[in-house]
């Protein structure tokens, strides 16, 4: 599967906020966003300064930092706001909701990935399970109800012992409920666009899909 490889915190230099990327860095002073809040190079900085954003411009952008957060390509991010955009109610409330109940991004929220990348991997590697089966897709929609949970053979892997004692560095939302002794949690419901921790304009991303 094509990946995105380059260096992740021009990302959000790109962006000029933080995308939370890379996992326990990003809660240091050591994120490159805190130190050069400006587009990565040589003229990044001047560039920034001096270009008039066009409306199809904010738009592409906001594309593109939804995308990136949830660290997915362009095909696949198209994929969810078409099937957002076949659901009843607002559509970029539907993409959010999407985007939020995706296995890996669960797995994200819960903590047991320092970040969506780490874990994406784990689902990928099957140390994940939902309702007591192995699930290897990180797309995979999580339903209200679902219990997701480490696999009992994976519980020692000090990647995932790493990554949920950083866990209070961010908070869980309150659509999960995690149940740290055990590594498992619950989807207790669908989120709401306003408990969702997304900086971003979605409504400009539907603007944008719909030229
Ligand atoms: Fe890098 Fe994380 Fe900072 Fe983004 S938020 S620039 S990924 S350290």
């Amino acid at each position: 599967m094509a990946r995105y490889t380059d260096a992740v915190c021009k990302l959000c230099r790109r962006e000029r906020q933080k995308l939370f990327l890379k996992g326990a860095k990003c809660y240091t002073e050591k994120c490159p966003v805190e130190r050069r809040n400006y587009p990565p190079g040589q003229h990044g900085g001047t560039n920034a300064r001096r270009a008039k954003v066009t409306e199809y411009g904010l738009q592409l952008r906001e594309k593109q930092k939804i995308k990136r957060t949830y660290r997915l390509l362009e095909k696949q991010f198209r994929l969810s706001f078409e099937k957002a955009n076949r659901q009843q109610g607002i559509t970029g409330e539907n993409l959010v909701r999407l985007l939020e109940t995706r296995l890996d991004n669960i797995v994200y929220r819960l903590g047991f990935g320092s970040s969506r990348n780490a874990a994406r991997q784990l689902v990928l590697h099957r140390h994940i399970t939902v309702n007591g089966k192995s699930v290897n897709i990180p797309s995979f929609h999580v339903k209200t109800g679902d219990v997701v949970q480490v696999r009992p053979k994976s519980r020692k892997l000090d990647a995932i012992h790493d990554a949920m004692k950083r866990v209070n560095d961010r908070s869980i939302p309150s659509w999960v409920q995690l149940d740290k002794a055990n590594m498992k949690g619950t989807l207790l419901n669908l989120p709401e666009r306003a408990d969702v921790p997304l900086n971003a304009n979605e409504q400009l991303v539907v603007e944008l899909y719909s030229k």
